[in-house]
């Protein structure tokens, strides 16, 4: 980076100990370097140092009673992090792991990710390090309705509208939304995600994991191939994981492993994906009861051996950072030929360098699981006309936007003199309708 470094330089300065949040910075803003140079009023409008700065950061306690009769507390947090081309949008994640970094990372990809579906949505991101696992349903709605109940100030149908993440599904939305509309008495699209009697679009729960499959199509395309026939590797068996798995399945291809926060299972046979639904989506289990069920498995301790296995594709699904130097070797070493992200910076750079060395397909998740994001943009639509769409209407959409991510990606890497640069295409298109609009708007 030349142009740019002082603008990294300072975010570094200002943000010390937000290792996630740094990565995003500079993986994005070294594929902007260039633009930079292109386009100098950029630079003058201080596009750039505006860009990486959350418009607003809202960090709050969550005290709720447990099961017990203790009062446990929680922190909560939402990044509102660019309104420049809409509203802001992006879920909200429960899990331990939950930090000022990984939201603020999550929410500066979103920006982009969000630009590139071609939808009017800005950029956000929330969450809690509240841990919905082995908690009853009680608890999880009181904690859902005390998280709600200093959130709700901050949103609303055209002001910042959330969805579900990691630990936030149907049943926590649910509880979120209700609480929403208690507290204010407007029934409006405040959340996507949610339950089809109650305003859900047909096609969101399926729609992360199926836009991935749909974007993969669109990269064996460009080199003669299909899913066919192929390998894959699927991480997670959460909603991205299985719905990856569904897609893949039913363009022929082999979802041979997938895994949990403990291990993962393979499968030789491939994965019986009506197994995995009973025991994640209906008990709310764990992986490795997959293996006591199904002879063919067999599981195994720890996440990272996932990368070990021979394949073709592999498609994490679970979590940040899940690919590092050493997985990504494994990976090629193995065989395979193409990794697309369902979950959000799943490669550490490191392993993008793996990638890149050996000549792999490469798609990462700010374009390829963006399917997730553009469905909420469609369930938005559907709220606000008050109609609501046919499964088949709004997948053929889902397909139409995910094929267009793909050409928008690829051209304009092509356009810069990097043909094929996937990561480097998706930061250029998602950046440039951001920044055009800024500039547009004035110093704000
Ligand atoms: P879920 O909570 O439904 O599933 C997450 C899965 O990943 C679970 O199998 C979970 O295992 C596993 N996992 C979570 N944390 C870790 C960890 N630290 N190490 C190993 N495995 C882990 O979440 P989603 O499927 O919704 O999200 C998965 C990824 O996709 C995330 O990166 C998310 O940001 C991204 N994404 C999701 C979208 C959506 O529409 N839901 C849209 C775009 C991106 P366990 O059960 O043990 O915790």
């Amino acid at each position: 980076m030349k142009i740019l470094a002082g603008v990294f330089e300072q975010v570094k300065l200002r943000n010390p100990n937000e290792p996630e949040y740094l990565q995003a910075v500079e993986e994005v803003l070294e594929s902007l370097e260039i633009v930079a140079e292109k386009y100098p009023h950029f630079v003058k409008a201080g596009i750039f140092e505006r860009i990486v700065e959350p418009e607003r950061q809202i960090i709050f306690r969550v005290p709720w009673v447990d099961d017990n009769g203790n009062v446990q507390v929680n922190r909560g947090f939402r990044v509102q992090y660019n309104s420049a081309i809409g509203p802001y949008k992006g879920g909200i994640r429960f899990h331990p792991s939950v930090n000022l970094s990984v939201i603020k990372f999550l929410g500066f990809e979103q920006i982009f990710k969000n630009s590139l579906t071609g939808l009017p949505m800005g950029g956000g991101k929330g969450g809690s390090d509240f841990d919905p696992k082995g908690k009853s349903d009680n608890e999880v709605m009181r904690f859902c309705q005390s998280f709600m109940n200093e959130l709700y100030k901050y949103v609303g149908a055209d002001v910042d509208v959330p969805a579900g993440d990691i630990g936030v599904g149907g049943r926590e939305v649910g509880y979120m939304f209700g609480q929403y509309k208690r507290l204010t008495d407007l029934y409006h699209g405040v959340f996507t995600g949610k339950g089809l009697d109650f305003g859900g679009s047909l096609a969101r729960t399926q729609a992360t994991g199926y836009g991935l499959v749909y974007f993969v199509n669109e990269m064996l395309a460009d080199v003669n191939e299909t899913l066919e026939g192929k390998t894959v590797l699927v991480s997670g068996s959460g909603n991205v994981a299985i719905y990856a798995c569904e897609k893949a399945q039913s363009f022929g291809a082999k979802v041979v492993a997938m895994s949990d926060s403990n291990g993962y299972v393979y499968d030789e046979e491939g994965i019986d994906l009506a197994l995995v639904k009973q025991i994640k989506e209906v008990e709310r289990g764990r992986i490795k009861e997959y293996a006591v069920r199904k002879p063919s498995a067999v599981y195994t301790e720890g996440c990272k051996g996932i990368w070990t296995i021979k394949t073709d594709i592999a498609l994490p699904c679970a979590t940040q950072n899940e690919i590092d130097e050493e997985s990504a070797k494994a990976l090629v070493a193995g065989g395979c030929r193409l990794v697309a992200e369902g979950a959000n910076m799943p490669s550490t750079p490191g392993a993008i360098a793996v990638y890149q060395a050996n000549g792999l397909l490469y798609a990462p998740g700010k374009a390829s699981n963006a399917g997730g994001v553009a469905t909420s943009g469609l369930e938005m639509s559907q709220n606000s006309i008050r109609m609501s769409w046919s499964f088949e209407e709004v997948d053929e959409k889902l397909q139409g936007i995910m094929k267009s991510i793909y050409k928008n990606a690829s051209d304009a890497a092509k356009e810069f003199g990097k043909d094929g640069d996937l990561v480097f295409g998706a930061n250029v298109a998602g950046f440039l309708k951001v920044a055009k609009a800024m500039y547009a708007q004035g110093v704000v």
